[in-house]
């Protein structure tokens, strides 16, 4: 086993990391840019190498400074989290051409996967269903136009490149086909630095399911069920759950098998994700593979209490996986919702800024994987992530009143977070009916306006005036005019 390792992340992935390796008996080395001087995992790790600027392409995307860092510090391997260079075939190959291991699937396999249209061929050839479309990218707009015609519209111009729900436009008609190619192309080569789109069926209203897989250096395969992963914002997930109320035994076992064709056809290695669209008729199609570490790896962790990245660094050491299709099992249900720093109320713009206060929800069941403290300032530089909430309990419902509770319970002052919008999310109808499709929330919050009084700043000021011995929810409940501001009550919360 490895000794050391270098975590090429920051953030709540780096300690997520750390913990595992902590666990492991393994000694961790993080890095940090200039704004991460005294960031939570720059301070978390055994040691921590600096690494450049604050922009990330002279610090968390700089390969060399990178692979530096690992060498000066003897660690043996790299986990690259999700993001920066986790999907980098170069960086991967990097690190092998250094001599240091990456905990992550063959280059070869990361190139393949990172191309949508490679990835459909690959598929297509492998026999895993995959969305009607084109397997080439940047024909002529008239052969494109061809396509359209034959598998129908509505249509999905999509990027070869894509990630982030980036270089996407739905196209209902002939006439808006041009212009979405040119834009879509335009946004793609902007993000990506490569303007190809191909087109894809459009599948109305339907859901993200995901597959978890887990593959070894011996040829070991195995899957551990889905993730429903449909409530997004612009093509973007932010709130997961397994089991996924459209997927029935049948179901699982039939996706399950799909997505271990899927890595066996990419000769896959490593902790890896297959994505499925699934549609009204319990159809679904490949979309595509996601070769790292995901987001939303712990609902999976919760339900089958398999550490994943403690796999990813067994595999990564070159470890037969012990676990066969059988032995894995899932046990309730786990619910995560991302707490990122953005305003819901304004189009999910992101705020960054001081954290001046945080609260984070405990309890059974409840676990919260934070990447800051009290205290730190959320860079403007990258994802705005804060945390992930997660929960665990016997059942959906149970664990959707778990989720309120500990959304209710997430303090976090100084900067917007959503976790008022996320229990609205979990609390309403067509939540709680399992109704979540992709379209959840344009359908029913469209526009979303929070309806409590400040529930943050009230329960700040129950605990800066502890006196008062006033309840959190009376305090919401008269509001944040009834309440004395925190710096009126304590002169020291003035941070
Ligand atoms: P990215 O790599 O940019 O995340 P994906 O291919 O994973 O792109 O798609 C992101 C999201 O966009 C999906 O979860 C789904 O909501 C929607 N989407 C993608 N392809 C289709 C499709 N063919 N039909 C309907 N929705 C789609």
């Amino acid at each position: 086993m490895f000794k050391k390792i270098l975590i090429a992340n920051r953030g709540e992935i780096a300690l997520r990391v750390m913990a595992a390796c902590r666990e492991m008996g393994i000694a961790t080395v993080g890095v940090y840019s200039e704004v991460d001087k005294s960031a939570l995992h720059t301070r978390t790790a055994d040691e921590a190498v600096f690494i450049g600027a604050s922009e990330p392409a002279e610090s968390y995307l700089n390969v060399e400074r990178i692979i530096d860092a690992a060498k000066q510090t003897g660690a043996e391997a790299i986990h690259p989290g999700y993001g920066f260079l986790a999907e980098n075939a170069d960086f991967a190959r990097a690190c092998q051409d250094n001599g240091i291991v990456f905990i992550g699937p063959p280059a070869k396999v990361i190139r393949d996967f990172g191309n949508k249209t490679v990835a459909r061929k690959m598929m297509v050839d492998g026999g895993v269903p995959v969305v009607p479309g084109m397997t080439e990218s940047n024909l002529d707009a008239k052969r494109v136009a061809a396509h359209a015609e034959e598998i129908g519209y509505p249509v999905l111009v999509k990027a070869a490149a894509g990630g982030g729900g980036k270089g996407m436009r739905i196209v209902n008609a002939p006439s808006e086909l041009a212009a979405a190619l040119e834009s879509a192309a335009s946004e793609a080569k902007a993000a990506f630095g490569d303007g190809s789109v191909y087109l894809e069926k459009y599948i109305t209203n339907p859901r993200h399911v995901e597959i978890q897989v887990l593959a070894d250096t011996h040829g070991n395969i195995i899957h551990l069920f889905e993730r429903e992963c449909s409530i997004q914002r612009r093509h973007q997930k932010i709130i997961e759950e397994t089991p996924s109320t459209a997927v029935n035994d049948e179901l699982r076992q039939k996706m399950g098998e799909a997505a271990v064709q899927a890595a066996a056809t990419a000769g896959y290695v490593n902790a890896g994700t297959v994505e499925f669209i699934l549609d009204e008729d319990g159809c679904f199609y490949f979309l595509e593979a996601n070769t790292r570490l995901q987001v939303e790896h712990p609902i999976t962790e919760m339900i089958t209490g398999i550490d994943l990245v403690r796999r990813q660094i067994e595999i990564a050491a070159g470890l037969p996986l012990d676990l066969k299709q059988e032995d894995v099992t899932a046990r309730g249900h786990a619910i995560e919702c991302r707490i990122y720093a953005e305003d819901p109320a304004n189009d999910f713009f992101p705020s960054p800024g001081k954290i001046v206060c945080l609260k984070e929800p405990t309890g059974p069941g409840i676990r919260n994987d934070c990447g800051v403290y009290q205290g730190f300032t959320v860079p403007v530089e990258y994802d705005p992530i804060l945390s992930k909430l997660v929960v665990h309990a016997e059942n959906r419902e149970a664990a959707i009143e778990r989720m309120k509770k500990a959304l209710a319970d997430y303090v976090v002052i100084g900067i917007k977070t959503p976790t008022q919008f996320l229990a609205d999310i979990i609390d309403s109808q067509p939540f709680r009916e399992g109704n979540t499709l992709t379209s959840f929330i344009d359908t029913y919050f469209p526009s979303w306006e929070p309806t409590l009084p400040d529930k943050d700043l009230a329960a700040l000021a129950f605990i800066a005036d502890g006196m008062a011995g006033k309840r959190v929810a009376d305090a919401v409940a008269e509001g944040p005019a009834e309440i004395p501001l925190p710096w009126q009550t304590l002169g020291h919360w003035r941070l």
